[in-house]
C-alpha cells in the first residue's frame, strides 16, 4: 500500500452509491478510466483491498471515487458506509484496462459506469464529447448514477435501459441485439463495455452476432 489519504467528503449520490473524495497524493498519476485498490485504514481491514475507479479528473486537486455499496456482504463497501470526513484510507498502485481510444458507444451496467464517467467528464472538459453515446443498464431509475449530469453531457446520446421498471423515455428490459443494432450505427467506432460479468457476457455474445471487430471492444469486468 503506497498512499495514505484522508477522506475530505463522503455522501450518497444514489440510495446505495457513495461519492468519496480524498486528498490527492502528489505522486499519484492516472488517466481517466483507471483504478486503484482501496484499503480502509482500520484494524481488521488492512488486508482487504478492493478495486475502485477514479471518477475525478487528473487535474483535480482531490481524488474522487463513486462506489456502489453492498451492506449485506459485510465486505469493504459495507464498512465504507460507516466512514466520515477525516477517516483514513490507503491506496495502492494505479491500474486498469479501460482508456479512451476514440469515438464510440459506452455500454455500462450499474457501477460499471465509473470508468466511463471519468472519460466522459474529461471529454467534456476538452470539448470533445462529439457523438459518443452511453447505454446505461440499471434495475430502476433510482439506481441511475448522475442521471442529470450525464443527460447534460450527452443529451439524446444518453440511453437508459431499466430491467425492473417501465417508464416513458426509458428502454425496458436488458441490452438486446436489437437495441445494439439500433444504437451502434458506425461499425468502425469503439465499443466500451463495463459491468457485472453476466451482463458483459450477454452483451459480448450479442456483439459477436453483430460481427463487431473484437479489436474495437475495450472492456473490463466489475
Ligand atoms: C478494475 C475494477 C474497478 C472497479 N471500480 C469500481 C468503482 O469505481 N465503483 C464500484 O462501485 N465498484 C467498482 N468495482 C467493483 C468493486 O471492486 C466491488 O464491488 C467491490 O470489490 C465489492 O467489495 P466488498 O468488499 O463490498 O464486497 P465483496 O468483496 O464482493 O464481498 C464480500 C463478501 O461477501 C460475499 N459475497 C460476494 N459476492 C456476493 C454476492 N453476489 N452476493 C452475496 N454475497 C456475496 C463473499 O463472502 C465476500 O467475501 C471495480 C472492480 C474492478 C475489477
Amino acid at each position: 500500500m503506497k498512499y495514505p489519504v484522508k477522506i475530505r467528503s463522503i455522501g450518497h449520490v444514489t440510495h446505495d452509491v457513495l461519492r468519496i473524495r480524498v486528498d490527492k497524493p502528489e505522486e499519484l498519476v492516472y488517466v481517466p478510466g483507471q483504478a486503484t485498490e482501496i484499503f480502509i485504514d482500520r484494524e481488521g481491514w488492512l488486508e482487504e483491498g478492493r478495486p475502485f475507479t477514479f471518477t475525478s479528473l487528473p487535474d483535480d486537486d482531490y481524488l474522487e471515487f463513486t462506489i456502489k455499496t453492498y451492506p449485506e456482504r459485510n465486505g469493504v463497501t459495507a464498512q465504507l458506509l460507516q466512514l466520515q470526513a477525516g477517516d483514513g484510507l490507503l491506496l495502492n498502485d494505479v491500474f486498469g484496462e479501460i482508456t479512451y481510444k476514440g469515438e464510440g458507444t459506452f455500454i455500462a451496467g450499474g457501477a460499471g459506469l465509473t470508468p466511463f464517467l471519468a472519460i466522459l467528464r474529461q471529454l467534456e472538459k476538452e470539448h470533445h464529447i462529439e457523438n459518443n453515446r452511453l447505454l446505461f443498464a440499471n434495475k430502476r431509475k433510482a439506481d441511475i448514477i448522475h442521471e442529470e449530469e450525464l443527460r447534460r453531457l450527452l443529451g439524446a446520446n444518453f440511453v437508459n435501459i431499466l430491467s425492473d421498471e417501465t417508464l416513458p423515455g426509458y428502454e425496458h428490459g436488458y441490452i438486446s441485439g436489437a437495441l445494439l443494432r439500433r444504437m451502434i450505427s458506425d461499425s468502425n467506432s469503439y465499443i466500451y463495455l463495463c459491468g457485472p460479468p453476466p451482463m458483459m457476457d450477454a452483451v459480448e455474445r450479442e456483439l459477436q452476432v453483430l460481427k463487431t471487430d473484437p479489436g474495437r471492444i475495450v472492456k473490463e469486468g466489475f
